[in-house]
């Protein structure tokens, strides 16, 4: 047997947006001021009152093993905050805490996949989906929605793509890369097809509590008893909390899967980490002044960057909700000319920015979108304002 490779590892694409935060990242260590629109995480420290809910559990010596689906006490407080926040009511048996939300989606799809089993994804999508459906045996099927429709997915578009192999659709609310939400008929709308299909709903609420300017966060499985039966929710500290590096996501599920998706756990990972499981019970439970204020000031830079991107020629976006990111069309650059050479693709226009311009965006056709760029406003004003002086003088300098 010759030492061939794994076929369906070779097959994943390795994290476009992981690429150009390192190529941020190496310009800087050369001492380029670069900004850095990549990023997908909070530019704040973790509030206090968690770390030292962490100090004091390796105080106590809480650093080993727990049970692998993670410890009663967190999962107690994930139920109070599903109540509480989402709507929905789970028992402890119905939660699974794994090692960040990445790897909650991964045991949802090894859960409920079998080799062939289509996905839907609405497209523009976070980039991992088709990834981490693929790498449990599935087919994603993307669909792709347009910015007339503020690229969300229509009830009729789902009803349209579903076959006899679609298993489940992946609803993002508020949506990475767009910064779109879902309203509560939107939801209730697509939740009717999803019923009456008898498909599964993997409904990721990784940002549920970056939500501005009166949007509200409604949970598809909140909707009825029905949807509830077909709905793993899935979400994590990492964003509301500035909790990143800490690798806490979570599950609700029925308990079925959760058995499942615990069992394969206990053999890939085991638990997640014990000290940063009594965080997230710190985080979920404690006080929220600090997701407050991090709301806020999100929200500030929200509204800067919208008003700019609006007044500068040639590019087109739709006003962000929820999350921490700007969607921007930018098909009508790719037209133009940069010393004397049509700009043609993002990858490009986005290696054209950071080269010359020293910014950094992220081109958005690994989310589905090759005509859009996404720019994080998870950085402070200053440099947003500094960064968006840049890109308007790039767009000025094309013929
Ligand atoms: N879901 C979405 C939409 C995301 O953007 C991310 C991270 O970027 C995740 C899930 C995973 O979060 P983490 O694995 O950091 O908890």
């Amino acid at each position: 047997m010759a030492l061939t490779l794994s076929k369906k590892a070779q097959a994943v694409k390795p994290s476009s947006t992981l690429a150009i935060t390192a190529k941020a990242k190496e310009l800087k260590a050369q001492g380029i001021d670069v900004v850095g629109f990549g990023a997908g995480e909070p530019d704040f420290n973790t509030p206090e009152n968690i770390n030292n809910a962490a100090i004091k559990a390796i105080h106590d010596g809480f650093t080993k093993y727990t049970p692998a689906s993670g410890i009663d006490e967190l999962k107690k407080a994930i139920c109070d905050k599903f109540a509480n926040f989402n709507k929905l009511q789970y028992q402890p048996n119905q939660i699974v805490i794994s090692n960040g939300g990445k790897h909650s989606l991964t045991n949802i799809f090894t859960a409920i996949l079998n080799p062939g089993d289509e996905v839907i994804i609405p497209a523009p999508f976070w980039l991992s989906y088709p990834e981490i459906v693929k790498l449990a045996d599935g087919v994603p099927v993307i669909l792709r929605c347009e910015k007339s429709q503020n690229y969300k997915l229509t009830a009729k578009q789902l009803e349209e793509a579903c076959t006899e192999k679609t298993k489940a659709l992946i609803l993002n609310t508020p949506n990475n890369p767009t910064g779109m939400v879902y309203s509560r008929e939107e939801l209730q709308a697509i939740a009717d097809v999803v019923v009456k299909k008898d498909i599964y709903v993997v409904s990721d609420e990784m940002y549920e509590n970056l939500i501005y300017g009166g949007a509200e966060h409604v949970s598809i499985g909140s909707l009825g008893e029905e949807i509830y039966k077909r709905t793993i929710t899935c979400s994590g500290v990492a964003k509301s909390y500035a909790m990143t590096g800490w690798r806490i996501g979570y599950t609700g599920s029925s308990a079925e899967i959760a058995k499942l998706m615990g069992s394969v756990q206990s053999h890939q990972t085991s638990n997640p980490n014990s000290i940063a499981q009594k965080a997230t019970v710190e985080a979920l439970s404690g006080p929220q002044v600090t997701v407050g204020i991090m709301k806020n000031e999100f929200n500030k830079r929200r509204q800067y960057m919208y008003e700019r991107l609006c007044k500068m020629p040639l590019i087109d976006s739709v006003e962000p909700k929820g999350a921490f990111y700007s969607f921007i069309d930018v098909s009508k650059l790719l037209d133009k000319s940069y010393k004397g050479e049509k700009v043609e693709t993002v990858g490009k226009l986005a290696d054209i920015l950071i080269e010359d311009y020293n910014v950094a965006v992220i081109p958005c056709g690994d989310f589905g979108f090759d005509d859009h760029i996404r720019l994080s406003y998870a950085i402070s004003l200053e440099q947003i304002q500094k960064g968006l002086d840049r890109i308007e003088r790039f767009i000025n300098d094309l013929a």
